[in-house]
């Protein structure tokens, strides 16, 4: 983690006036791929990208979540006893004073733990994707993200960054840490959340690639396991020219390690 917390992008001046909407981005390298121009990825060419597919198929169906799931506040009671429940099975005495208020209180932490699960990315979406005759790489870093590992139920805490080579459309930059924010915001294994975060921005503006790149902390192997504090780990999905072309993969690369503290 560096010091600031803010996400940082590249690509800044994509919402401000028509006139100067033409990118800043430094050059640290002044490749341009000219074959990308013209040409979306579509969603058949960035799912056959994908490495094992089978395993993700689940996935990609996820993005279709159905909506209005926020009900969940009506689980609350049930969710209380459950962790009452919990307080008793790890040997304590969820009446005293100190515990009184705890079930309610972890019940609805697990509740904003997991609210990810009350949205869909087509909510996020609207009124968001621009088309925009840029085709220079965006790049937003360093998205804050806190997750819960699947398997353990205990945090998973990191960031994540993410680029993409636009095809006429660009997407909020705002609406990037979101996607983040709704697919963290669930339980969660770090590979899949790396792929679901590419597959959204993927099925959202159709680029000619995406790369997304997430480096985490997970308190399963902190607290536990290895017990190896600094341990961290670094999961990444490349899709269209992020995976087939290596010069845009190594300038998506190098400009998120820059400035990373790393
Ligand atoms: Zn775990």
């Amino acid at each position: 983690m560096n010091g600031t917390g803010r996400d940082r992008s590249y690509s800044g001046t994509l919402n401000s006036s028509p006139s100067s909407r033409r990118p800043t981005l430094p050059r640290f390298n002044s490749f341009q791929a000219p074959y990308h121009r013209n040409r979306a990825m579509s969603i058949d060419e960035t799912v056959a990208a994908v490495s094992n597919l089978a395993a993700y198929e689940e996935d990609v169906e996820a993005l279709e979540l159905p909506k209005g799931t926020s009900s969940r506040e009506n689980l609350l009671p049930k969710m209380k006893e459950t962790y009452q429940d919990l307080l008793k099975h790890i040997g304590e005495d969820p009446t005293r004073p100190g515990l009184i208020n705890t079930p309610e209180r972890a019940a609805k932490a697990m509740m904003f733990f997991t609210k990810g699960y009350d949205e869909t990315i087509q909510d996020v979406l609207n009124d968001a994707i621009f088309d925009e005759n840029h085709d220079q790489m965006v790049i937003i870093k360093d998205i804050e993200m806190f997750s819960m590992c699947e398997h353990h139920l205990v945090p998973f805490i990191g960031k994540v960054s993410v680029g993409y080579l636009p095809n006429q459309r660009v997407l909020g930059l705002s609406k990037i840490a979101r996607i983040v924010e709704i697919y963290s915001r669930r339980l969660q294994v770090q590979e899949r959340l790396t792929k679901q975060i590419a597959m959204a921005i993927t099925e959202a503006v159709q680029p000619a690639g995406v790369g997304v790149v997430v480096e985490a902390s997970h308190m399963c192997m902190v607290m536990r396991g290895v017990q190896k504090l600094n341990a961290k780990t670094i999961t990444s999905t490349m899709l269209g020219v992020f995976r087939e072309d290596q010069r845009t993969r190594e300038e998506f690369l190098t400009l998120c390690r820059h400035s990373c503290g790393s």
